[in-house]
């Protein structure tokens, strides 16, 4: 059970523009933005903030 929940988090895609969750393949199915995977940390605010904190940690 919880292996077929991880499996389907991977097929997940995050749309960019409104941050809903699909599985759909292209584009949005609720506003037609792009979509990504939630999984590369480029495409996660939280990364993007983390490495903030980190820059205003070191400075
Ligand atoms: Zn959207």
């Amino acid at each position: 059970m919880k292996l077929n929940f991880v499996n389907s988090m991977i097929l997940m895609k995050k749309c960019v523009v409104c941050g809903k969750y699909t599985i759909k393949q292209g584009s949005c199915p609720y506003c037609g933005g792009e979509i990504a995977s939630p999984h590369p940390p480029k495409f996660s605010p939280e990364d993007k903030y983390a490495k903030y904190r980190r820059k205003l940690l070191y400075s």
